[in-house]
């Protein structure tokens, strides 16, 4: 067979087989993850409804929604823990911490009420998951995170994942990141005692922050924090909730 025949077959080869594999293979794993997602975003909407009265609404932003249609949690557990990734469950992420449960990912963003000129603080970066979704609705997203892995983790995998509004520190979130002030919205995502005070301090009037309060051996309760425009701060209690501790040296 002539050198010029070879290489046709050989295109041939590779081009009718081996690559409609790789490409259904790829195409099979991102099924895979795709239907997942979608059962993932019923459960949620779900649990909206459920607890409707408490939040005082039935559905989510459509914003919030379609991010969490769209960004890859199995990105963001353990290799381990991929084939539950979907699962509207908290998982471990390793030192202890877990990213947080699909519903209140959805739920905290929601309330934060922000849009794409926002600016937010998150303070418990963990896995990344929860900077990736405000990341996907809002202009800016400022990340402090106590765990150095973690953080830096997390840095990566937003790099690797094309975020370029996100923002990722380590250190203790307690204090907020006054560089930024003042923020559009505070989330915080491990539960304190009570509202750090420089928190309110950084949040912008008319802005909100969401956090849970209370002790860690015990059940919180998810708080919305209001700035009003006068500067004095309401509060409303909106679910109990269970988060793993804010640590640091405050
Ligand atoms: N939003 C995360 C949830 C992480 S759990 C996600 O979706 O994956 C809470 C995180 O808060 C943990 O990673 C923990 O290390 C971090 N944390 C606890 N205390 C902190 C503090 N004082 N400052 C910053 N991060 C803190």
């Amino acid at each position: 067979m002539g050198r010029i025949s070879w290489i046709f077959v050989q295109a041939f080869f590779w081009g009718m087989f081996v690559l409609p594999l790789t490409h259904a293979t790829l195409h099979a794993a991102e099924d895979r993850f795709d239907e997942a997602r979608k059962a993932m975003i019923r459960e949620i909407e779900g649990d909206v409804r459920f607890t409707g009265e408490h939040i005082g609404k039935r559905a989510l932003d459509f914003r919030v929604m379609e991010a969490m249609g769209r960004v890859p949690r199995h990105e963001f557990v353990p290799d381990s823990l991929k084939p539950y990734a979907y699962v509207n469950r908290p998982l471990p992420i390793g030192y202890g911490q877990t990213i947080s449960q699909p519903y209140i990912v959805a739920l905290m963003s929601d309330l934060l009420n922000v849009g794409p000129d926002s600016v937010v603080l998150e303070l418990g970066t963990g896995s990344g998951y929860q900077t990736a979704i405000l990341a996907e609705c809002v202009k800016m997203v400022y990340s402090i995170e106590i765990i150095r892995e973690l953080g830096e983790q997390a840095r990566d995998r937003l790099k690797q994942l094309g975020y370029t509004n996100t923002e990722v520190r380590i250190g203790d979130g307690y204090y907020g990141w006054k560089e930024h002030a003042p923020f559009d919205g505070i989330i915080v995502t491990a539960a304190c005692s009570h509202i750090p005070p420089p928190l309110i301090e950084q949040l912008k009037r008319g802005g909100r922050m969401i956090i849970p309060v209370g002790g860690p051996f015990m059940t919180q309760q998810l708080i919305l924090v209001e700035k009003e425009e006068d500067g004095k701060t309401r509060t409303r209690q909106l679910l109990p909730v269970a988060f793993v501790p804010l640590t640091g040296g405050h």
